[in-house]
C-alpha cells in the first residue's frame, strides 16, 4: 500500500485501521481536514508542578538484589570523622579538631556491613593529628587509618616547603598513612589563605610537599576540581540544577575560578613532574563522567590511581563504559565513599554514613540489577537519573574492596 493511500483510508476511521498507541500524528491539523485524532485537553491545573515536587516512582518491576554483606572485606579508604575546627575561606587553619562521631558509633555499622578499616582522610595536624590518631586507630587497632593534611596556612612563609617537610615526617611519626588534599588547593586557597591571586595545583612552594610524601612513601589522596557540571552555569541546561540549587556554594562557574580543564591541566603536571609520588585521585579524578580522560590519565601515569567515592551516580548511569574501566584499571582503583557520619552527614545523602549507603555501593558493584537509586533518598540528590550495577566478578572485587588500598596503606592481609 502506497504511504498516500493509507493515509487517506486511515483518517476515514484511525479507531480501527490503525494503532492508536504508536501511530504518529497524520498530518497537521488543517482548516477542512478534520481534528487530529491524538489531540487531547490539556489540564491547566497540573501545567506548573515545580521541579522540587516531582517525585515519581518507577513502574519498572526489576529485580532488586539486597547486598548487605559484601563478598569480600572492605576497606572504605574515603571517610571523614573529623574536621579542623577553624577554617577561613575554605581552608582548615590551626590544630584543633571537630570529632564527627566516637569508635563505638561507627564499628556497630562497619561490623554489620562487612567494613574491615575505615580510612579517616581528614585527620588534621599536628596535636590535632595525633588526637585524631588516639581517638580512632588506638581505640580500634586495625578498624581505623587516620591521613594528615597540608599546613596551608603558613604558604606565604618563605620557609614554607620545610615547614611542610617537617609536618609530614611528624605526621608520619604519629601514625599518619597518607596526605590528603581538599579540594581547597585550586578552588580555596589564596596567597594570604583569603586574599591574593588563587595558588595553582602546580604552585612550586608544594614540590618538597610532593617529594617528601614520595620520601616517606605517603600516598597523597588528592582532590582535585570537581564534577564538570559545577563549572557550567546553574541554568535549565545544568544535569546538577538541582544540587547546585540547594548548594549554590559549590558553584565555580565563572568569579575568577579556573576552568575545570585548567585545574585538571595544572594536577597533572604535577603528577608529571613528581613520578616516585603515589597520587589517588579521589572521586575517579573528578573525570567520572569523562572516563576516556581519566583512563589517558592512568594510561600515563603509572603513579596514579583513583577512588570512586562519591561517584557511583556517574558511574552507574554508564554501566557498560564502567565495567571496561574496572576491569582494565582493576590494580588501581579504591573503594570509597566519602562517608560523613550523621547528623553532619546528613545534608550529603549519597555520603551519609550508615547501611543504607553501603549497601547501594555493593549492590553496584556487584549485581546486573537496572535502575535503582545511588542515594537512600527520595530525589537523586547529585542529578536526577538512576543506575545499573556492572557485577564484577570475585577477582576485581576483591581488589577494589581491599587489596588494593591495603597495599598503597600498608596494611596488612
Ligand atoms: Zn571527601
Amino acid at each position: 500500500m502506497k504511504p498516500s493511500t493509507q493515509r487517506a483510508s486511515t483518517i476515514g476511521n484511525p479507531l480501527r485501521s490503525r494503532c492508536f498507541c504508536c501511530s504518529p500524528p497524520l498530518s497537521p491539523v488543517r482548516a477542512g481536514t478534520g481534528k487530529n485524532p491524538l489531540q487531547t485537553v490539556r489540564d491547566p491545573a497540573k501545567a506548573d508542578l515545580r521541579l522540587a515536587d516531582f517525585t515519581p516512582r518507577s513502574m519498572l518491576q526489576v529485580r532488586r538484589t539486597r547486598v548487605d554483606h559484601p563478598a569480600f572485606p572492605v576497606i572504605d579508604a574515603h571517610a571523614h570523622l573529623s574536621w579542623m575546627s577553624s577554617t577561613r575561606n575554605g581552608v582548615g587553619l590551626g590544630e584543633d579538631m571537630i570529632w564527627f562521631a566516637a569508635p563505638e558509633d561507627l564499628l556497630p555499622v562497619m561490623d554489620r556491613c562487612g567494613i574491615r578499616t575505615l580510612v579517616n582522610l581528614t585527620g588534621g595536624i599536628g596535636k590535632g593529628l595525633e588526637a585524631a590518631i588516639a581517638r580512632f586507630d588506638r581505640a580500634a587497632p586495625g578498624r581505623f587509618r587516620t591521613m594528615t593534611e597540608p599546613s596551608f596556612e603558613f604558604v606565604a612563609q618563605g620557609d614554607y616547603p620545610q615547614l611542610q617537610a617537617d609536618a609530614l615526617a611528624h605526621a608520619q611519626r604519629a601514625g599518619a598513612c597518607g596526605l590528603k588534599l581538599l579540594k581547597t588547593l585550586g578552588l580555596y586557597l589564596r596567597e594570604r589563605v583569603d586574599a591574593g591571586a588563587l595558588l595553582a595545583i602546580d604552585d612550586r612552594r608544594f614540590d618538597a610537599m610532593w617529594a617528601t610524601c614520595a620520601d616517606l612513601a605517603l600516598p597523597v589522596f588528592i582532590h582535585s576540581a570537581d564534577p564538570a557540571a559545577f563549572f557550567l552555569p546553574t541554568d535549565a541546561r545544568n544535569e546538577r540544577y538541582e544540587e547546585l540549587a540547594r548548594h549554590p556554594d559549590w558553584s565555580f562557574h565563572g568569579a575568577g575560578f579556573p576552568t575545570h580543564a585548567e585545574l585538571i591541566q595544572a594536577r597533572d603536571r604535577v603528577i608529571a613532574r613528581h613520578p616516585r609520588t603515589t597520587f589517588v585521585l579521589m572521586h575517579v579524578g573528578s573525570q567520572a563522567e569523562d572516563l576516556g580522560a581519566i583512563s589517558a590519565c592512568l594510561d600515563r601515569f603509572a603513579n596514579v590511581h583513583v577512588d570512586i567515592s562519591a561517584r557511583i551516580g556517574e558511574l552507574g548511569r554508564q554501566p557498560r563504559t564502567s565495567r571496561q574501566f574496572f576491569e582494565r584499571f582493576q590494580d588501581r582503583i579504591l573503594f570509597g565513599t566519602d562517608a560523613v557520619p550523621p547528623p553532619w552527614g546528613e545534608d550529603v545523602p549519597q555520603q551519609r554514613f550508615g547501611d543504607a549507603l553501603y549497601e547501594i555501593y555493593y549492590r553496584f558493584l556487584e549485581t546486573e540489577d537496572e535502575y535503582f537509586d545511588y542515594a537512600p533518598t527520595a530525589i537523586p540528590p547529585q542529578g536526577r537519573w538512576s543506575i545499573y550495577g556492572v557485577g564484577l566478578p570475585g577477582t576485581i572485587l576483591r581488589k577494589l574492596y581491599h587489596d588494593n588500598a591495603a597495599r598503597l596503606l600498608g596494611l596488612s592481609a
